[in-house]
Formats: C-alpha cells, structure tokens, sequence
C-alpha cells in the first residue's frame, strides 16, 4: 500500500468512528477527496481502492485531468467546491457532477442558462460565508434563506445543500452549527463541511460530505 492509500484507508475508519459516537447511520457521510493540486499518478491509487467522489478547487484544472479519468471510470463523482466565475460556468457545467460554490444571482443565472442548453444537471450548493469574511466567497448568512429561495424560484434551480468554510482561525463548530440551521430553514438537506483538521467535528454537528485534501494526499 502507499502512503496516499494507507491514509485514505485511515481517514475511512476516523470518518466511521466519528459516525458511530455521534449516533449516525454508517456510511452517512460522503468522503468528497480532495485531489487539488495533485495529478493523474497521485490520483489513480486513490481511485483503484475504492474512491469514488472527488473534489477540486480550479475549473481550469480540473478540466486538464478529469475528462479522461472520467472516461476510465464513469462513475466517478466529481464536485467543484471553489469559486466559479460566470465565464467558466458553461465548462463547470459540462464537467462536474455537483457545483457546491452557487453565491450569486449571476453564477445561478449562468448555471441555469447553460443547464437549460446543454441538458445537463449538475447537483448545486449554496456556500454560505459563515464567518462574514470580507476575502472569502459564499452568501451572507442571513441572505442564504432568500438566495436559496430565489435559485428555485426565478432560476428555476433545485437547490440541494448547503457548504461552508469555517475562518482558519476559530472553533469551527458554531460555523457548523450555523450552516446546518440555516439548511433546515432553507428546506435544504445535505450540509458539505468538515476538511482535513476537522472532519470529524463536523460529522457530529451534522454534516452529509466532508472535503478532505491533504490528509489523504499529503501536504500540498
Ligand atoms: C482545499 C480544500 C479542501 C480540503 O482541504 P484540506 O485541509 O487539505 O483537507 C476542502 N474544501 C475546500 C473548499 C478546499 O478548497
């Protein structure tokens, strides 16, 4: 086994513990592997042994590696869970599975265009700025009620979840807390949350998937 398989392997058994001491189903948390950075040899192994829904940051990037790897194995699941801009929705649109970074009234708008031209549906997310941090993306919290409203009802977008990243520097735990009140208020329910150093924090407050980078593919 390599490193990148031996870590998977152990990020599996603390993401199974984590279910069990928080009194949820097994096998209720989808692991999203994040494989930013990394490319087709680093990702392989990870696939060969079983992984299935992958995560990246950079639609650019993703496009240089995933269109042949999805080919190899079509059931491969892939999520974007980072910022789009408009004029790379109608790519983001044709490549990924879910978009977990819908923040504004233009993206929606772009999405559902290019949903309604090309026939196909990615599952979509709201990020939701949890910390109101001025440099990250996402909706304000107390906008994200009305911002899901508004995907469904002008951009006729079925909303499924919601994803946050907590700041860096604070208990990630009321961020949690917050997304997964804001989801049940929404009427939305998967909650994306939870990476490297506190997955198994947000598996007890609750979340659907987590995205875990670096401690399946190491430090990038
Ligand atoms: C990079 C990234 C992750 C994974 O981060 P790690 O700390 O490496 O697990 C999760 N979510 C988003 C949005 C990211 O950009």
């Amino acid at each position: 086994m390599n490193d990148t398989v031996a870590r998977l392997a152990d990020v599996r058994n603390r993401i199974a513990v984590a279910e069990k001491e928080a009194g949820r189903a097994p096998g209720s948390t989808v692991l999203i592997a994040v494989s930013k950075t990394f490319g087709a040899d680093d990702i392989i192994p990870v696939i060969q042994s079983g992984q299935r829904v992958f995560g990246e940051n950079r639609v650019q990037e993703a496009m240089g590696k995933w269109p042949a790897l999805k080919e190899r194995w079509p059931d491969i699941e892939l999520h974007l869970i980072g910022p789009l801009q408009s004029n790379k929705a109608k790519e983001a649109v044709a490549l990924f599975d879910v978009i977990q970074t819908v923040d504004r009234e233009k993206i929606a708008a772009e999405i559902a265009s290019e949903v309604r031209r090309q026939g196909r549906e990615p599952r979509l997310y709201v990020q939701v700025n949890t910390g109101s941090e001025p440099q990250k993306a996402g909706v304000e919290p107390r906008d994200a009620v009305a911002f899901v409203a508004r995907c469904r009802e002008v951009h006729g977008l079925m909303i499924e979840g919601l994803m946050c990243i907590p700041p860096v520097d604070q208990n990630p735990g009321p961020h949690f807390a917050l997304l997964e009140k804001l989801a049940r208020e929404s009427g939305v329910e998967k909650l994306s949350m939870g990476m490297s150093g506190d997955y198994e924090t947000a598996i007890a407050f609750g979340a659907t998937s987590v995205r875990v980078g670096s401690a399946i593919f190491g430090a990038r």
